[in-house]
């Protein structure tokens, strides 16, 4: 398949953002989040295709099917077109990551997300250490990710502790978490090489109604200084698709973070916790706006390909350009 073609399946898909499952059983490949978005649901599994990759929630009925033949071979199926390719096995809720959700609950209730809801209980850095553990030697990055259990202060001091724990391993680490201003240098010294702090709402005004509490002004300014830390293309910031922004709104906001080096992720919208009315945006804007991504990374000079950690590193649930 060439790379048009892959981007307009892909767009398609993460329009659709599910999958019915047939065949062999395909429990191995099932991946149970407790962040991101499918955290809380049935899990997702991750298709690949000629060095492609896609992340899809798992669903009773859906117009995507893949029929799992054994040891991960697998035909998946949408609008009459058959495409064959592999299930990969998740190491720790993506392929070749131990990505782990330190704490899976939150005292924020952003209106998009379901973390504050699961009231999950926070690991010890011993779980942790093991969990890294478990799947060591099949995973080429730690991802670090969390919410907040009693204050984004002590939140950050705790990741510390776990980073410093899991340099021991020789892997790049990459956090996401809400910072404060003090965040990135903490995280460089504890070990860190890129950090991803999500903005997630395209403009000032949609954050103050999606993001009651937090302050998109002070995020904007900590992305910019991570930029100086880890360096251009090793600072992220994911952005949802589809929460009532324009087009126009949509490009400034990648305009301007990647104007000061920060590479967006582009994340379609998955309608769930407080916005289960909305719709996922349709593959033509997913298409449009990838595009539009691939062209403002270009004129800053950044490319999500070399990214080491985290979302851009596995592209599952997002079209990355240079990636893609
Ligand atoms: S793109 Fe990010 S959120 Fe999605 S599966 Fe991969 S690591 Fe998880």
């Amino acid at each position: 398949m060439d790379r048009n073609q892959w981007q307009s399946l892909k767009a398609q898909l993460l329009a659709i953002g599910t999958v019915q499952v047939t065949g062999e059983p395909a429990d191995d490949y099932y991946s149970r989040s407790t962040a991101g978005p499918g955290a809380g649901g049935q899990g997702s599994l991750f298709f690949s295709c000629d060095g492609h990759r896609v992340r899809l929630s798992l669903a009773d009925r859906s117009p995507v099917m893949v029929k799992h033949s054994g040891n991960g071979r697998a035909v998946l199926m949408v609008n009459d077109e058959k495409f064959e390719g592999m299930l990969e096995r998740p190491a720790l809720h993506c392929p070749r990551q131990a990505y782990i959700t330190i704490t899976p609950t939150c005292i924020f209730s952003c209106r998009y997300c379901n973390v504050p809801v699961l009231k999950g209980k926070r690991k010890t850095i011993e779980e942790i250490e093991s969990l890294v553990e478990s799947v060591y030697g099949s995973i080429d990055a730690i991802s670090l990710t969390s919410g907040v259990m009693e204050s984004i202060e002590e939140e950050e001091a705790y990741t510390c502790d776990v980073v410093s724990r899991l340099t021991r391993f020789n892997l790049p680490i990459g956090v996401s978490i809400y910072p404060t201003i003090h965040t990135p240098a903490r995280l460089k010294k504890a070990g860190v090489v890129e950090v991803k702090f999500n903005l997630e709402v395209a403009t000032p005004d949609l954050f103050t109604t999606m993001c009651p509490g937090l302050n998109f002004g002070s995020i904007r300014e900590i992305l910019r200084d991570s930029v100086s830390l880890f360096g251009r293309g090793h600072v992220f910031s994911n952005l949802i698709l589809g929460l009532g922004e324009s087009d126009i709104e949509m490009k400034a906001c990648i305009d301007s973070l990647c104007s000061d080096g920060v590479i967006p992720i582009i994340r379609p919208l998955n309608p769930t916790a407080e916005l289960k009315e909305y719709s996922r945006p349709d593959a033509a804007r997913i298409e449009r706006i990838f595009r539009y991504l691939g062209f403002a990374l270009e004129r800053s000079d950044l490319n999500p390909a070399t990214a080491l950690t985290m979302c851009p590193a596995c592209m599952g649930c997002d079209m990355i350009p240079g990636r893609e």
